[in-house]
């Protein structure tokens, strides 16, 4: 972040990060979108249930979108507060009663984290954690995927095949943050949750709770920003 860079800032004419709007990081109809009752699906693929804040729409892909790949950090508070929201519904969804929880972030591939130096689903996760420090989340972010082709115009079947067996365990992280299967960790109480931006068909939180589940972890549900309508149908719509 150099002097360029704030000083592009300034005179760069700022754009709604959903519809483009002029002269507004995020106008108040794409605000909205954000603000929705969370909406409990059950995705096509998986045994976990997903809850969202909003349907998927062209305007939240767009936030998406702008956040990871354009460099709009003004709209992670926006974003962050939206997957907070989703994160305290599926809380409720699983019966949540206090003791920890840990946000298992969806992986980026090794291209994407080289090309962003980050990966956006981790910093969303950590952001929502910092914004409801009552619930002390804790973003583990072990999960890693080898390269596959995006999702974006894939059918359903397409989706489950780009994504089958693509999700791995960082060991490093596995080790640190998680402990060893049979540890004492696994004997504490808490609820787990996975964590992306989008959830369509479920394909994606489905291999990565398959492949928590070899180290003895089973999210309870999933919490994302927008739920495609891939699912089977939607379940308990919640009253928060
Ligand atoms: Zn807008």
């Amino acid at each position: 972040m150099g002097l360029l860079t704030g000083f592009g800032e300034l005179f760069l004419p700022r754009r709604c990060a959903g519809c483009g709007r002029e002269d507004v990081s995020l106008c108040t109809a794409c605000l909205h979108l954000l603000g929705g009752i969370p909406r409990a699906m059950e995705p096509r693929y998986g045994q976990i249930p997903v809850v969202g804040v909003s349907e998927y729409s062209t305007q939240i892909s767009h936030m998406v979108v702008n956040f990871k790949d354009n460099g709009r950090r003004d709209i992670l508070d926006p974003l962050a507060l939206a997957l907070a929201r989703s994160i305290t519904a599926a809380l409720e969804l699983a019966h949540h009663s206090g003791g920890r929880v840990r946000l298992f972030p969806a992986p980026s591939s090794p291209q994407a984290l080289r090309r962003r130096g980050r990966s956006h689903t981790a910093a969303l996760a950590r952001r929502a954690a910092q914004l409801v420090p009552e619930l002390s989340l804790e973003v583990i972010d072990v999960l890693l995927t080898r390269h596959h082709h995006d999702q974006v115009g894939l059918g359903a079947h397409a989706r489950e095949a780009n994504v089958a067996r693509s999700q791995y365990l960082n060991p490093t992280i596995l080790d640190s943050a998680i402990g060893r299967p049979g540890g004492e960790t696994e004997s504490e109480s808490g609820v787990d949750l996975l964590i992306d931006d989008f959830s369509t068909t479920g394909a994606t939180l489905a291999e990565s709770a398959r492949v928590l589940a070899s180290v003895q972890i089973r999210p309870a549900a999933g919490a994302v920003l927008g739920l495609g309508r891939g699912g089977t149908r939607f379940v308990s719509p919640f009253t928060v």
